[in-house]
C-alpha cells in the first residue's frame, strides 16, 4: 500500500469519526435491556451508560447508549454500538480485546469476526494512540462494553 492510499483511507475514516461524534447512532434508551454498564473517564469527563439486549442464544440483538463527553468518546460509543449488533457475546469480546490491543500499540491479527469495514473503523479510532490523552476517550465505550458483557455494575478507565 502506498502512503498516498493510506492517507486517503485515514481521511475517509476520520470523516466518519467526526460524523459519528456529531450525530451519534443508537443514542437512546433501550427497551428490554438485560446487560448494562456505566463508564466514566475522569481524565476528560466522559460518561456513558450502555445498554445491551442479549438473546437466549447469546447474540447481541440491540445496543444503545446515553451520556455526555467529547466527540471522540461519543464517536467511539456510536461506532461500537453499531459494530456489536448481531454479534455473539464471544465475538463482541474479541472486538473489545482487539480495540484495546490496537489502541495500546499492539499489532496482533484482527479476529475473524471483524469485517474489513469494521477493521477500518477500529483502526481510525485507534489513531488516537498518537495522542495519549485521548486514548481513554476512545477506549471508554469498549471498556464499558466489556463490563456490560460481564454484567458488572460500573467501569472506569482509571
Ligand atoms: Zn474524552
Amino acid at each position: 500500500m502506498t502512503q498516498f492510499d493510506d492517507t486517503d483511507i485515514r481521511a475517509l475514516y476520520q470523516d466518519l469519526i467526526l460524523d459519528h461524534g456529531k450525530n451519534p447512532r443508537n443514542f437512546r434508551v433501550l427497551d428490554g435491556a438485560n446487560r448494562t454498564a456505566l463508564g466514566h473517564n475522569p481524565l476528560c469527563g466522559d460518561r456513558l451508560a450502555l445498554a445491551l439486549r442479549v438473546d437466549d442464544q447469546g447474540v447481541v440483538q440491540d445496543a444503545a447508549f446515553q451520556g455526555a463527553g467529547c466527540a471522540i468518546a461519543m464517536a467511539s460509543a456510536s461506532m461500537m454500538s453499531e459494530m456489536v449488533k448481531g454479534k455473539c457475546v464471544d465475538d463482541a469480546q474479541k472486538l473489545f480485546h482487539f480495540m484495546h490491543m490496537t489502541c495500546t500499540g499492539g499489532d496482533e491479527a484482527a479476529p475473524a469476526c471483524l469485517c474489513a469495514d469494521d477493521h477500518g473503523r477500529l483502526q481510525a479510532l485507534a489513531g488516537v494512540r498518537h495522542y495519549p490523552m485521548r486514548v481513554k476517550c476512545a477506549t471508554l465505550a469498549w471498556h464499558t462494553l466489556d463490563a456490560a458483557l460481564h454484567n458488572t455494575e460500573k467501569t472506569s478507565t482509571e
